[in-house]
């Protein structure tokens, strides 16, 4: 069967991934960075969500020879102009603190008025293979609240409410948020750039 990398190691990412290509791909098995050798990866350097998540297709590529996708994303918080940004894993100091993150977000928006609290997840997903590269992105629009909600999805899921909803996107079941979420239209977005590519056949 056809391997495709996911450049990640968040099982969680590596799920939602799994769960919105695999019904596009169904000959393609979807793989992470736990199931190819090792190699040093490079930190997030990247000044936008884009410039990360091609650095990071781009050095799965080179070190596994597999077609490989990597997505960056993060939280824009208008109260915060647009922070933590390509941040947000990393905001309170330690990648992937997802509960010091959040708590940092809410102190920083405790004096901010409820209007400023408007948000975004963005999401770029890039592709790299032998015959090129290609980005696609995503945007979920909506507002934070200042009490956590719900126990699905990951990072700052339980203080984002989507624009059309009136719970959290971690009180959305997968599917609810999959059809939605900035990951989701951005992988939707580039799976017609998969079908009939040769590394991928
Ligand atoms: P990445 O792995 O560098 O893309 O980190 C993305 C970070 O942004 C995560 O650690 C979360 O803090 C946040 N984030 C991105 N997408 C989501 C989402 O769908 N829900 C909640 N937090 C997210």
């Amino acid at each position: 069967m056809t391997r495709l990398l996911v450049a990640s190691r968040n099982s969680k990412k590596l799920a939602e991934l799994r769960r919105i290509l695999a019904p596009e791909l169904p000959d393609v098995e979807v793989i992470g960075l736990d199931d190819v050798p090792a190699y040093d990866e490079v930190p997030e350097p990247g000044a936008t969500f884009a410039d990360n998540a091609l650095l990071k297709a781009r050095e799965g590529f080179a070190h596994t020879g597999l077609p490989t996708v990597a997505d960056d994303s993060g939280l824009a918080v208008d109260a915060l102009n647009g922070m933590p940004g390509v941040l947000s894993a990393r905001w309170s100091g330690r990648h992937g603190d997802d509960k010091g993150n959040l708590r940092l977000v809410l102190g920083q928006l405790a004096d901010a008025d409820d209007e400023r609290l408007g948000a975004a997840f963005v999401c770029a997903v890039a592709f790299v293979d032998a015959d090129g590269e290609v980005i696609v992105d995503g945007r979920m629009p909506g507002r934070l609240i200042r009490e956590p909600r719900g126990a699905n999805g990951f990072g700052y899921d339980p203080i984002f409410v989507p624009d059309g909803h009136d719970v959290t996107s971690a009180e959305l079941d997968s599917a609810d948020k999959d059809a939605i979420s900035h990951r989701g239209q951005a992988l939707r977005a580039l799976v017609p750039h998969l079908l009939g590519r040769s590394s991928l056949s």
